[in-house]
């Protein structure tokens, strides 16, 4: 069974405070303001896009380099609108700009879709860049086929990439806190940016001495970390496309059984195959037998209601085996009514409010049937596919 890294969206705690203060958020096209910003640092001018109001002045504001902020009031100095169109950046500036916010030693790498800031070997970075790829044409590809709008995500996609594990660590410790010698990997919604290791050069893969990866596509899929590898980086790339392309917004209300399910459902990997990864909805082995050692009657209800069971201490990795469960059974049974469900996540704007009735009706008004009627269903045909191995 492949090694299970723990995965994980990473949102600012700071979000939590803003929910429920009556903040108006904007349409897509936001307004573009010219901000003076104050801080213990000194003040700054920043050019940004204008996402959400709160009603005591604060704003949600979204940066040239994809990043979000959230400014509190004191710190607003001077607001100032600024034309509509922006001055285009080319993918290239845009490496520069994040790389001036790395630690020394790392390159750009621009592909078609995508902006990988990396100080492995470049050929491991252009393996990682074409299964980023290969995931963005299929991710588009299934969900056009599946009736849902989606558009080719309207700018860069960001990836950074560590060598070094403890280098990873240093770096993701601000995003992850605590957590970070669990995560190997992580999307988080705002930077707007993937950022991971290189997890078959570490995490104790014995390696000949002397040898440093080459990152050739032989090497990278023979190491015992494969797996585990592409499985994180399809994961986390599924989340960053579908906050991308018009499937969630960021920090809005979409419920994280919806956007972990949808990230191992396509996560699962094909080591056969020189990318490392194939195609779509292949039964994930390692979330269905944990869904079936672990489920309790009653955890998909709650899953749907809340997301607390994702971050509880104890067995989150019991929660996303249930996500992939319940999304793999409803895209197999019930597509169309998935679909709608995902077009009602994606009118979801940044920071508005839910609560665990909203969440249950949506649920029952797309599938016309109650979480707990779905939830019986779930485990007969997880158990069902169980048996045909
Ligand atoms: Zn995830």
């Amino acid at each position: 069974m492949p090694h299970l890294p723990g995965f994980r969206i990473v949102t600012a705690a700071v979000v939590a405070v803003w929910l429920g203060h009556g903040a108006s958020a904007s349409e897509p096209s936001a307004p573009r303001e010219r901000l003076e910003i104050r801080s213990a640092a000194g003040q700054r001018t920043v050019d940004a896009a204008v996402l959400v109001e709160a009603v005591d002045g604060g704003l949600l504001v979204e940066l040239p380099d994809e990043r979000y902020e959230l400014l509190q009031p004191a710190s607003i100095a001077a607001r100032q609108p600024l034309p509509d169109a922006p001055s285009e950046e080319t993918s290239r500036e845009l490496g520069q700009r994040i790389l001036a916010d790395l630690p020394t030693g790392f390159d750009v790498l621009v592909t078609r879709h995508y902006v990988v800031c990396f100080d492995t070997s470049r050929d491991y970075a252009k393996w990682c860049a074409a299964l980023f790829e290969r995931l963005h044409e299929a991710f588009g590809n299934f969900w056009s086929k599946a009736g849902l709008d989606v558009v080719d995500p309207p700018r860069p996609l960001v990836v950074v990439i560590f060598a070094d594990r403890r280098r990873y660590e240093a770096y993701a410790s601000r995003d992850l806190g605590a957590a970070t010698d669990r995560v190997v990997g992580y999307y988080n919604l705002l930077t707007n940016r993937v950022t991971t290791f290189d997890l078959t050069g570490t995490d104790g893969v014995p390696r000949p001495a002397g040898q440093a990866s080459s990152g050739t596509a032989f090497e990278i899929l023979t190491s015992p970390a494969a797996a585990g590898l592409v499985a994180t980086l399809v994961h986390e790339a599924t989340h960053q496309m579908a906050f991308n392309c018009g499937m969630h917004r960021r920090l809005a209300p979409v419920p994280l059984w919806v956007s972990e399910g949808i990230a191992t459902y396509f996560e699962t990997p094909d080591l056969d195959n020189t990318r490392g990864w194939r195609g779509i909805g292949k039964v994930n082995r390692p979330r269905l037998d944990h869904f079936l050692a672990t489920h309790r009657a009653g955890d998909i209800a709650t899953l749907i209601a809340s997301d607390e069971r994702f971050r509880a201490a104890e067995g989150p990795l019991d929660a996303y085996a249930a996500a992939w469960s319940l999304t793999r059974h409803l895209v197999e049974t019930r597509k169309k009514q998935f679909v709608d469900y995902l077009h009602m996540q994606a009118a979801k704007l940044p920071l508005a409010d839910d609560s665990a009735a909203d969440r249950r009706r949506e649920f029952e008004a797309s599938f016309g049937q109650s979480p707990e009627e779905i939830e019986e269903e779930v485990v007969k045909a997880m158990a069902r596919l169980a048996s045909q191995r």
